[in-house]
């Protein structure tokens, strides 16, 4: 029996198993694989606190599967594909095994959605974007894309609006679906052009990003962008607490300021659970908040 399993290495789990252990849990993490998480697709990171020298994701997750084993989390090669509460305890099934448990942490993040054009997968971290917090800095006084018509995307591109010289928001419809008020912003804001129904049909570049080829009013035109951000939604990895728990409209996991979830002993960190703002720093702290919540939880159930 353990007293903490955590489904998911990236920061948020990884942070939940060095906290566990070094409070003395017995602790497991099934990373389904390799761990690191979703930043470690991403080519830069500047904005973990404390490491000053820009890291690709890659180096910046290198230590935190040694730290944490360091205190003992048992970190296994493993994809969580059930979940069961039977009394107190949880049960967690892999292909292979089955563990369980007296708290549980689910922190299997999100995986942004592809729009699919043509080199979409090829140029991502070499000028197509999934994150503009992450990268909108590196488009100063530059020309971006933004696709979507959703509230991430024109809130993104506002946001870029304040780095990029020149946003083009491209959208497959003549409609929005963001909130009015957000449109309002939009349209008021002198180098955002709105190009509706249109897609892209393909990216091209060297080394980097150059421009994009786009469909529109069944033409073909070129547009000259040095990056293109996409936000056509993003897919919350819930599926194994779907259940068990309950979700927001969005289908992210509802927790407190505990990360507690509507299920007892049962907590979400990091990208899964609502209102994320889904970076590496929050998601890490949330690991904590929860490891830290689910020890002081067997403690008063004396579990
Ligand atoms: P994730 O990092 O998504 O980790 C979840 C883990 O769970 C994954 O390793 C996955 O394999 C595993 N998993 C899922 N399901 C299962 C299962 N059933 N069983 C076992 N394991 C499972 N944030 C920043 O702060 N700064 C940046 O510059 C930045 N740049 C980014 C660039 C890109 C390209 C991307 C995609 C994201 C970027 N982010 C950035 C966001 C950041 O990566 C996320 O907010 C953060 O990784 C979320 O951490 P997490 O632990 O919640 O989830
Ligand atoms: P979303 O609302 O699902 O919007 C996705 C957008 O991308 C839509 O405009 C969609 O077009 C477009 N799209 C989808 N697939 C595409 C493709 N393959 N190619 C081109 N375009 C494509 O996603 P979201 O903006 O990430 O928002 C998710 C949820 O979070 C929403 O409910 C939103 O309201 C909410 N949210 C709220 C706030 C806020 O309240 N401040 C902020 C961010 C997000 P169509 O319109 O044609 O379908």
């Amino acid at each position: 029996m353990y007293d903490v399993i955590i489904i998911g290495g990236g920061p948020a789990g990884l942070t939940a198993g060095l906290y566990a252990s070094r409070l003395g849990a017995k602790t497991l993490l099934l990373e389904k694989l390799t761990p690191g998480g979703q930043i470690t697709l991403s080519s830069e990171i500047e904005n973990y606190p404390g490491v000053c020298d820009v890291k690709s994701g890659l180096e910046l997750m290198m230590c935190w599967p040694a730290q944490a084993q360091k205190f003992g989390c048992e970190i296994k090669s493993e994809e969580a594909v059930k979940i069961q509460k039977e009394n107190s305890h949880f049960i967690v099934k892999t292909p292979k095994n089955e563990y369980k448990s007296k708290t549980l942490i689910i922190a299997t993040g999100s995986t942004p959605k592809k729009a699919g054009f043509e080199g979409e997968i090829e140029y991502t971290g070499k000028g197509v974007s999934y994150c503009a917090v992450c990268d909108g800095f590196f488009y100063k006084d530059k020309i971006v894309a933004v696709i979507g018509g959703g509230d991430t995307a024109l809130e993104e591109a506002l946001y870029l609006s304040k780095i990029a010289k020149k946003v083009y928001l491209i959208h497959r419809r003549d409609k929005f679906r963001a909130a009015p008020v957000t449109q309002k912003k939009i349209f008021e804001t002198e180098n955002i052009e709105i190009i509706f129904n249109a897609t892209v049909k393909k990216v091209f570049g060297n080394q980097f990003v150059e421009g994009i080829i786009l469909n529109l009013n069944g033409e073909e035109k070129e547009l000259k962008v040095d990056g293109v951000f996409v936000f056509v939604g993003m897919k919350v990895n819930n599926e194994l607490v779907k259940d068990l728990v309950e979700l927001n409209e969005w289908g992210e996991v509802k927790v407190n300021l505990k990360m507690e979830t509507s299920q007892k002993g049962l907590y979400a960190a990091g990208d899964i659970r609502e209102d994320s703002v889904k970076q590496v720093v929050a998601a890490a702290g949330d690991g904590a908040t929860a490891a830290i919540n689910a020890l002081k939880y067997i403690e008063k159930e004396e579990l």
